[in-house]
């Protein structure tokens, strides 16, 4: 298994949600066992001497690998969610989406100074969730924040939108936005 194979397996799903979307649909990629497998280790081969002492995951699609990363690389797992889903005490983050804006929580207590953090989910598109989910970890002074997603869609500078906010930040493959 390559990241070419990988990338194979992603379908492209032409106007989802809304028309001149195209949707990488992932969930191609992760009824694969050898593709599931891939993803997760490749993401474990790049952390596992990094320190990581929690793996955030942003609601919901970046849920599916990093509690699997999280236990092969002996670190934690929490959970970045849409506002009022998360029980206890939150800080909050409020970012403007394409239409209209939208709050994401973390709890308050999840992470502390000592932390060094991987922040992952599916997709970098034009980094503005990534972006809020950075400015939310940074809310609970971490002592580091890594940044991981399988895909980044190339033309949409997501990563260069990134750049100097987190320590670090990867992606396994790249995908044309209009592919
Ligand atoms: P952005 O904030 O623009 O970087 O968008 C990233 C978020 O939107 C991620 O959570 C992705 O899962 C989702 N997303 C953005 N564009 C696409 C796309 N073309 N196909 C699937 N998901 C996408």
């Amino acid at each position: 298994m390559n990241a070419e194979e990988v990338k194979n397996a992603i379908r492209n799903v032409p106007d989802f949600p809304i028309p001149g979307i195209q949707f990488k649909d992932i969930t191609t990629a992760l009824a694969k066992p050898e593709c599931l497998m891939w993803m997760r280790d490749e993401i474990v081969r790049r952390y596992k001497d990094a320190g990581i002492t929690k793996v955030v995951g942003i609601e919901s699609r970046g849920f599916i690998l990093a509690p699997a990363v999280a236990i092969e690389i002996g670190a934690g797992f929490v959970p970045i969610r849409k506002h009022n889903k998360l029980p206890a005490e939150t800080v909050s983050v409020t970012y403007a989406k394409e239409y209209g804006d939208d709050t994401i929580q973390i709890h308050k207590d999840a992470l502390s100074k000592n932390d060094i953090v991987l922040i992952h989910d599916d997709i970098l598109a034009t980094g503005g969730s990534m972006e809020a989910a950075i400015n939310l970890v940074k809310k609970l002074s971490v002592k580091k924040i890594y940044v991981n997603c399988i895909i980044e869609l190339e033309g949409l500078h997501g990563r260069e939108y990134l750049d100097g906010k987190a320590d670090n930040v990867d992606c396994l493959f790249g995908i044309e936005v209009n592919e």
